[in-house]
C-alpha cells in the first residue's frame, strides 16, 4: 500500500475531524507541499499545488499561494490562525 494509500486523501469534499484529532501530530500538524495530480490521479487541476498534514493528509486552511496562510486545519472552528 502506497504511502497515501493509508488514509483516505481529502481533497474539498471534507474530512473524518475524529481522524484528524488522532493524529500524530495534532494539534501541530506538519504541513507538507504536494502536487495534486501526484496523489489524485485523474484530478482536474493536476499541477495544483496543495499544504496537507504529512501524518493524517488533511488539508491546510491556509493555501500555498498565500504569503502568511493560516496554520489550522481546512474548515477549522474559531478565528483564523496565522
Ligand atoms: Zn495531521
Ligand atoms: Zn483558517
Amino acid at each position: 500500500m502506497s504511502k497515501y494509500g493509508r488514509y483516505r486523501f481529502w481533497l474539498d469534499g471534507g474530512y473524518d475531524r475524529d481522524q484528524v484529532g488522532d493524529c500524530e501530530y495534532h494539534p501541530d500538524h506538519q504541513w507538507i507541499v504536494i502536487r495534486v495530480g501526484d496523489v489524485h490521479p485523474g484530478y482536474r487541476w493536476p499541477d495544483e499545488k496543495m499544504a496537507i498534514c504529512k501524518g493524517c493528509f488533511v488539508p491546510r486552511c491556509g493555501h500555498t499561494t498565500e504569503p502568511n496562510p493560516c496554520l489550522l486545519p481546512r474548515h477549522h472552528e474559531g478565528e483564523h490562525e496565522s
